[in-house]
C-alpha cells in the first residue's frame, strides 16, 4: 500500500505484521496531503480520526498524551512513495513541554536524557513548523559548551540543558512574537500540518523534477512512539545496509552512534562507529539485529537500508527500505540476488536503471597518470574531458566548428549558452551546485560537468581565469573530470571503461531477453572495435562525413575535398573524386573488417557543402586585409575567388538547404563515387573471406522519384563493380525517414528501400518546424520548465508527433514491403525510454553511440520483459 501509505508507512506496517519489534503508530495517508494541497487544512473528519487513532495508540503504550506522571512521546515522520532521503521534515519527542519533561526525567530516573530530548524537540519543531534557522539554536548551545569548556553535546548534562531550554523559548517568543506552544496536541496538529507543507518546500520541489516524481503523489505522515537511543550508554541509534551500497559487496554494513538519537549518526557531530563495533559492546543485539537485516532482505528481496534504535539495550526496528546504490551496486546485488536464487533474471534485468549505468560508461582518466590538478570542484556530470577553454557559447561554437575540442568556462551558465555546451566536451562553472543548470543540463546531454568551482575566478571580458595566480586563457588545452570533480592543466590521457563480470553477465541475459537488435553509431574502425566490445551487432549509422574531412582529422582530406568543391568543371571534379573514392575504400574496407560479420549501413554524404569550405566572415576579412595591404595579387584573386564560391554556396537555412540526397540528386558523381568505394571494399573483404554485405543508406529523401533514382544508380554501380572484381556479393539499399513527407509516403518510398533507418534527430526537427540548436539555445528549456512540452524531444522521443511519423512509416511500409528492415540512429537509439517507444512500434534495431551500446541492450531487454 505504498501509494497510499508511502514507503516509510508501508514498509513500517510490513514490519510490524512479519513480527518485528517497531514502536507502534499510524499513518495519515497521501491521500490526506492531496487534499491538504488544494484546502491547505485538516478536514475536521481528519482531525476526528488523528484524535481516535492518539487514544488508540495512547491505549497500546500504556501513556498519555500530556500526562504528568508518564508522557506519551512521538516522532512525526514523513514519508512519501517514493523515497526522497532529506528532502522532508521529521520531528522528533513530540509531546514535550514543561510539564512532561519533568514527569520523563522522573519517570526515566534520567533527568539528562529528558532535557536533551526536550531541547532536541524544542530545535526541530521550531525548525519545521515555526521556520526558524537551527543555526540560531546551535549558536545558543556552542555559547554554553564555550561557556563550561566543553567540544562536544555529549559533555552537557541536565543542569546545562536545563539552563539551555529557556533561552531556546525566548528565542522563539521574540522571533515569532507567541510563546512556544506547551500543548502537546496543538503541537502535533502543527507538525502534521507543517510534514504536508513540507511536500511543496523548495528543496522537494528540485529534487522531484530532477527525478520526474509526479507531483501530486503527495506525502504521508507517520506518527509513531518514540524509541529512545539517547538514554545513556546501553541506548544508540544507527543505520545499516545488508550488502555494501557503494561496491554492492555482500556484508552487514552500516554505522551508529551510542547515546544518541535521530539524525545525530549523519549530521556528523561525533563520528560514529562501524557497525562491527556493535557486537563488541552490545553482542546480543547486534545479533538480532543481524538476524532481522537478513530476514528483511530475504522478504522484500532487495539490499536494505535500515534505520534502528536501541533503548536501554532493547533494539526497535524504525525504518527500512530498498537502500539506494551506487550504479555498480546495482549491478553486482542484481546479479548475485539471482545467482543466491531470490530473484529472476528478469527481476534482475528490472531492478538495474540503464540512465544510471550510462554514468559508468564514459571514458575515465587513465589511473596511471601524472596530472597537473588546477583547482576541485563539484563532480556533477561523469566522464573525462579535454579541450580549449572558451569563454563564451558563439566562441566556442566557431571553435568547434573549426575541429578543435572545448571546455566551456563560464561563472555559471543559463539558457543562454546551451548551443555552446551542445559543441563543447565538458562544462566548468566556478559558481552553482549539483542542481544547477550547468549540472542539469550537461547530465541530460550526457557531458562531462564541474561545477561550483570556486578557486577558479574567471575574467570574462580577458577570457581567462586564474587559480592559485596561475593564469589560464582562451585556447589553452584544460580537461575536467565529472568523476572527481578535478580541474586539470593539459591533456589527459583517457581508458575506456571496464565491464565488470557481473555486468558482462547481465548483459548477456539482457541479450536472452531483448527482441530488438542493438547496433551502433561508429564512422571509424576503432569506434566500430569499441563498439563491438560493448556488444554492438553491428553498425546502424556509418556517416561518411570525417571522410571528406569533417572534423579536422584529416587536413588532407579537407584540401580534396575542396578541390572537388571549387571544380570549375566536370573534369576536374572527376580528378578529385577519384582521389577521394580511393582513400574512401580503404576506410570503408577496415570499417567492414572490424565489423565483419556484422551488417554495417553506411550513410553518404548528408551536411550541405559550404560546411567544407572556410568561414566566410574569416575569409571576408582576409580578402580586405589584402586589398588595403595591396599585397600579392596572385594571392588576392585566389582568396576571392574562393569568397565568391562560399558565398554562393552559402544558405539562408542550411538544415533544410541543399544536403543529404539532394546533393547526391544534382551532382550524382559524389555519391556514385562514394557507392563504387562501398562495393569496391566490400568485394575485397568477400575475395578474402569475410561476409560483408554493405547496406547502402540515402539520406534526407522526401520524394520517392528521388530514392528510385539513386536506387538505380546503386545497383548499377554493385553490377559493374562485380563484373570488374569478379567478386559476387550481397548488398541492400535503403533510405533514412527524416522528414515528415518520407514518412507520409513510406509505402511508395519502400518500392525502392529494402531498409529504413529513423533519422530521429532531423525527424524530431522537420516533423516540429524546430532548428535544434535554435531551440535549444532560445526557448526549449522554457517550454519544459513551463510544461509546454514534457521533456526535451531531441533527448526523449515525442511519442505524439514524431513517434506518430515513425508508426505511420513502419505501417506504410511494411504494407508495401512486409520483410523490410527498420531501425532508428539517431540520438533517441541510446535513450530508454525511446527505446520502449521503439519496442511497441515493432523496430528491428536500434542504433546509438559505442558507449550508450550496453545501456540500449538493457533497456531493449526491460522494453521486452
Ligand atoms: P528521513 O525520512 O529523513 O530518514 P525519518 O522519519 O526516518 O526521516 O526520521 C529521521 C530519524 O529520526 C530516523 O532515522 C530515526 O533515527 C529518528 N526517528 C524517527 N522516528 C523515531 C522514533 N519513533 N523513535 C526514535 N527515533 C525516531
Ligand atoms: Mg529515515
Ligand atoms: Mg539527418
Amino acid at each position: 500500500m505504498r501509494m497510499l501509505l508511502g514507503g516509510k508507512g508501508a514498509n513500517l506496517a510490513e514490519m510490524t505484521v512479519i513480527g518485528l519489534p517497531v514502536p507502534p503508530g499510524f499513518t495519515i495517508t497521501t491521500e490526506v496531503c492531496r487534499e491538504y494541497q488544494t484546502t491547505k487544512s485538516l478536514t475536521p473528519e481528519v482531525i476526528e480520526q488523528i484524535d481516535a487513532a492518539l487514544a488508540a495508540l495512547e491505549k497500546k503504550m500504556g501513556k498519555r498524551f500530556g500526562d504528568a506522571t508518564n508522557p506519551l512521546l512521538v516522532s512525526v515522520r514523513s514519508g512519501a512513495p517514493v523515497s526522497m532521503p532529506g528532502m522532508m521534515d521529521t520531528i522528533l519527542n513530540l509531546g514535550l513541554n514543561d510539564e512532561t519533561v519533568e514527569a520523563l526525567a522522573r519517570a526515566t530516573n534520567n533527568p539528562r536524557f529528558a532535557w536533551d530530548s526536550y531541547r532536541r524537540f524544542i530545535q526541530m519543531f521550531s525548525n519545521v513548523v515555526l521556520g526558524i534557522g537551527l543555526h540560531n539554536f546551535e549558536a545558543i548551545l556552542d555559547e554554553h559548551k564555550k561557556r563550561h569548556g566543553f567540544t562536544q553535546d555529549i559533555e552537557l548534562q541536565a543542569e546545562h540543558f536545563k539552563a539551555i531550554v529557556p533561552e531556546y523559548k525566548a528565542l522563539v517568543e521574540k522571533t515569532i512574537g507567541k510563546p512556544f506552544p506547551m500543548d502537546p496536541r496543538a503541537q502535533l496538529m502543527a507538525a502534521i500540518n507543517a510534514v504536508f507543507e513540507s511536500w511543496d518546500n523548495p528543496r522537494a520541489q528540485v529534487y522531484r523534477r530532477i527525478n520526474k516524481i509526479p507531483e501530486t503523489l503527495g506525502t504521508a505522515v507517520n506518527v509513531q512512539a518514540m524509541a529512545f537511543g539517547n538514554m545513556g550508554d546501553d541506548s544508540a541509534t544507527g543505520v545499516c545496509f545488508t550488502r555494501n551500497p557503494n561496491s554492492g559487496v555482500k556484508e552487514f554494513y552500516g554505522e551508529y552512534l551510542p547515546n544518541a538519537q535521530g539524525e545525530d549518526v549523519v549530521a556528523g557531530i561525533r563520528t560514529p562507529y562501524p557497525i562491527s563495533h556493535l557486537k563488541e559492546t552490545m553482542p546480543e543485539v547486534y545479533d538480532q539485529l543481524f538476524n532481522l537485516c537478513e530476514l528483511l532482505e530475504s522478504h522484500y528481496k532487495d539490499m536494505q537500508d535500515i534505520e534502528f534504535t536501541v533503548e536501554r539495550g532493547k533494539l526497535y526496528m524504525l525504518q527500512c527500505r530498498a537502500g539506494k546504490r551506487t550504479p555498480v551496486a546495482s549491478i553486482k546485488i542484481a546479479v548475485d540476488l539471482v545467482n543466491e536464487g531470490k530473484i529472476s533474471k528478469e527481476q534482475a534485468i528490472l531492478r538495474v536503471e540503464p540512465d544510471k549505468i550510462n554514468n559508468i560508461l564514459h571514458p575515465a582518466i587513465d589511473p596511471k597518470a601524472k596530472l597537473d590538478i588546477l583547482a576541485t570542484g563539484l563532480a556533477a556530470s561523469p566522464g573525462a574531458a579535454s579541450g580549449v577553454c572558451v569563454f563564451d557559447p558563439d566562441r566556442a561554437v566557431k571553435l568547434a566548428g573549426e575541429g578543435q575540442k572545448v571546455i566551456m568556462v563560464r561563472p555559471e551558465t543559463s539558457p543562454d549558452d546551451i548551443h555552446g555546451m551542445v559543441v563543447s566536451q565538458g562544462i566548468l562553472t566556478s559558481r552553482g551546485g549539483m542542481t544547477s543548470h550547468a549540472a542539469i543540463v550537461s547530465r541530460g546531454m550526457g557531458k562531462p560537468c564541474v561545477v561550483g568551482c570556486e578557486a577558479i575566478k574567471i575574467d570574462l571580458e580577458a577570457r581567462q581565469f586564474t587559480v592559485n595566480g596561475r593564469v589560464i586563457r582562451e585556447g589553452d588545452v584544460i580537461s575536467i573530470d565529472g568523476a572527481t570533480g578535478n580541474v586539470i592543466a593539459g591533456a589527459v590521457p583517457v581508458v575506456d571503461p571496464e565491464l565488470s563480470p557481473e555486468f558482462r553477465t547481465l548483459l548477456t541475459w539482457a541479450d536472452e531477453i531483448r527482441t530488438m537488435g542493438v547496433r551502433a553509431n561508429a564512422d571509424t574502425p576503432q569506434d566500430a572495435l569499441r563498439a563491438r566490445e560493448f556488444g554492438a551487432e553491428g553498425i546502424g549509422l556509418c556517416r561518411t562525413e570525417h571522410m571528406f574531412g569533417q572534423g579536422g582529422h584529416h587536413p588532407e582530406r579537407m584540401v580534396v575535398a575542396r578541390e572537388m568543391i571549387l571544380a570549375e568543371d566536370k573534369e576536374e571534379r572527376m580528378a578529385a573524386l577519384e582521389k577521394l573514392r580511393v582513400m574512401q575504400r580503404e576506410d570503408f574496407y577496415e570499417i567492414f573488417k572490424a565489423m565483419d560479420p556484422h551488417p554495417v549501413t553506411i550513410r553518404l554524404l548528408d551536411p550541405p557543402l559550404h560546411e567544407f569550405l572556410p568561414d566566410e566572415e574569416d575569409l571576408a576579412i582576409e580578402v580586405a586585409l589584402l586589398r588595403a595591404k595591396g599585397g600579392n595579387a596572385e594571392e588576392l584573386r585566389e582568396k576571392e575567388n574562393l569568397l565568391r564560391k562560399v558565398r554562393a554556396l552559402s544558405e539562408m537555412n542550411p538544415m533544410l538547404g541543399f544536403r543529404g540526397c539532394r546533393l547526391g540528386m544534382i551532382y550524382p558523381e559524389i555519391y556514385e563515387m562514394q557507392v563504387r568505394a562501398i562495393f569496391e571494399a566490400a568485394a575485397q573483404c568477400n575475395k578474402e573471406g569475410m561476409k560483408v554485405e554493405p547496406e547502402v543508406m540515402h539520406p534526407l529523401v522526401g520524394i520517392v522519384t528521388e530514392l528510385a533514382f539513386l536506387r538505380e544508380m546503386t545497383d548499377r554501380v554493385a553490377r559493374e563493380v562485380m563484373e570488374e572484381t569478379g567478386v559476387t556479393f550481397k548488398y541492400m539499399v535503403g533510405t533514412m525517414i527524416e522528414v515528415p513527407r518520407a514518412a507520409v509516403t513510406a509505402d511508395e518510398i519502400a518500392e525502392h528501400a529494402q531498409f529504413f533507418s529513423f533519422g530521429t534527430n532531423d525527424l524530431t526537427q522537420t516533423t516540429f518546424g524546430f532548428s535544434r540548436d535554435d531551440a535549444e539555445g532560445k526557448f526549449l528549456a522554457q517550454y519544459v520548465e513551463r510544461k509546454v512540452l514534457p521533456e526535451n524531444p531531441f533527448v526523449s522521443i515525442d511519442r505524439k508527433g514524431v513517434g506518430k511519423m515513425v508508426e505511420i512509416a513502419c505501417e506504410l511500409g511494411r504494407k508495401a514491403r512486409p520483410e523490410i528492415k527498420l531501425g532508428v540512429c539517431g540520438e533517441h537509439g541510446g535513450d530508454p525510454a525511446s527505446i520502449e517507444f521503439f519496442q511497441s512500434v515493432g523496430l528491428t534495431y536500434v542504433s546509438c553511440s559505442p558507449y550508450r551500446v550496453p545501456v540500449a541492450r538493457l533497456a531493449a531487454a526491460q522494453a521486452a520483459a
